[in-house]
């Protein structure tokens, strides 16, 4: 029987293959024993790749960490075909029209070993497929912002049919929590976006066999930069009579964080169907822009956008840069119950790992070179032609980046 709130008097699985390279790193002790999620980003991730660890292991692993207690295990299901759609750091190794093998080959053997029984008093978390249903909304034809790999993706429905499917798989086993991903606001806070956003993932949620029972929460701002709250404006202020919906940087958006917006998003999902007791999650990785050069206090109410750009803690060039950002820091820690309506904020993407290469780099993975990563690229219309803001030398997307989890623990919030 599921809990309303996996999180809630449990412990948080320990990845030890995360927690041994973050610990090689110097200070790296002070977060190494922090829960990070594990990725099942390839098929070849299952069995465990180049004699690392697979699913088996970790939940074995697992219930050692467990004790008598309770404990959550966190999972990434991220193997759709097509997969990023928008961008090409985190292309996969299935074909856009790989529906068949990615149901047979990637969720028949996860929801085998998960349902098995020896595992059955985890918590087991997953979460589906990052950054796919959103790109169905904002990067498809007639938007300015569509790429071709997403029209591809909308006409041929792999993405709602691959998250249905795993939706049903998985739910079927009564100690996995599904959760589905939701973007971020600085991606879905727009109005022309939340809506259909939400439309999309009842979509995908009522494919193939899923229903919404299946559905036990959303998660957002995986992988993302996101601030948690920007406490030196709100989305209500205005300057000489311009609202700060008008500054540059908010641009027309609904939402100024990820806290108001994951509040909002679940109210709305909740509104057209969706399971009253659903819970969110925030990925609070990488986005606790801390530092000296954090705001101490709101901007100088000169302009709406003086007011805006002084006071706001995400130190992005542009709110749809994604790639290694350039000054970001670890958020707040790991935690359960940290708001209304959220379960926890998690670290589901590991700290260190890179988003992307900053130059092309081979690779057997299906990974592209997208120059979102490249410290030089002046950028495409959606992050509205702006620098990347990415930092230089980054390995391809996955693999560890100690110059990335330098800067993240130099710029914590809070502080280490
Ligand atoms: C990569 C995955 C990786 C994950 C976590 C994604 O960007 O595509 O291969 O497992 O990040 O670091």
């Amino acid at each position: 029987d599921r809990v309303d709130n996996p999180y809630a008097g449990a412990k948080v699985y320990v990845n030890p293959e995360w927690s041994e390279k973050a610990a090689a790193e110097p200070g790296g002790t002070k977060i190494s024993n922090q829960p990070t999620g594990v990725w099942l980003d390839r098929i070849a991730a299952i069995n465990g790749v180049n004699g690392g660890m697979g699913l088996r292991d970790h939940l074995d692993e697992a219930l050692t960490q467990k004790g008598s207690g309770e404990e959550v295990v966190q999972l990434v299901v991220y193997d759709l075909p097509g997969r990023d759609c928008a961008a090409l750091a985190s292309n996969g190794e299935l074909g856009p029209n790989d529906i068949a093998k990615y149901k047979s080959d990637f969720i028949d053997p996860i929801a085998a070993i998960l349902g098995d029984a020896k595992y059955a008093s985890l918590r087991i978390v997953t979460t589906i497929e990052i950054d796919s249903l959103p790109n169905l909304v904002t990067n498809v034809t007639p938007r300015a912002t569509a790429t071709p790999n997403c029209d591809v993706m909308k006409a041929n429905g792999n993405y709602q049919k691959g998250v249905g499917y795993a939706l049903d798989k998985l739910g079927d086993i009564d100690n996995v929590y599904n959760y589905i991903d939701a973007g971020h606001h600085g991606w879905l806070g727009w109005d022309d976006n939340f809506g259909a956003s939400a439309d999309m993932f009842k979509t995908a949620a009522t494919s193939e066999g899923a229903t919404l029972a299946d559905v036990h929460g959303f998660i957002v701002n995986t992988a993302n930069y996101s601030a948690l709250k920007e406490n030196n404006f709100t989305i209500d202020d205005s300057v000489n009579g311009v609202s700060v919906r008008q500054s540059k940087w908010v641009d027309w958006n609904r939402y100024t964080d990820e806290l108001s917006y994951a509040q909002a998003m679940r109210t709305k999902l909740v509104s057209i169907g969706f399971d009253q007791n659903l819970g969110m999650l925030i990925d609070t990785s990488r986005n606790g822009w801390g530092g000296p050069a954090r705001p101490a206090g709101p901007g100088a109410k000169t302009t709406v956008d003086t007011y805006v750009d002084g006071g706001r803690y995400d130190r992005r060039i542009h709110l749809g840069n994604w790639c290694n950002q350039s000054g970001a820091g670890l958020g707040e820690r790991p935690q359960a119950n940290p708001a209304a309506g959220i379960d926890a904020y998690v670290w589901m993407k590991p700290p260190g790992e890179s988003d992307g290469s900053s130059t092309a780099i081979d690779n057997d993975e299906g990974k592209g070179f997208d120059r979102m990563c490249d410290p030089t690229y002046t950028g495409n219309p959606r992050n509205n032609n702006h620098l990347s803001g990415a930092l230089p030398n980054a390995p391809v997307s996955g693999h560890w980046f100690s110059a990335q989890f330098q800067e993240l623990m130099k710029n914590a919030y809070p502080a280490l």
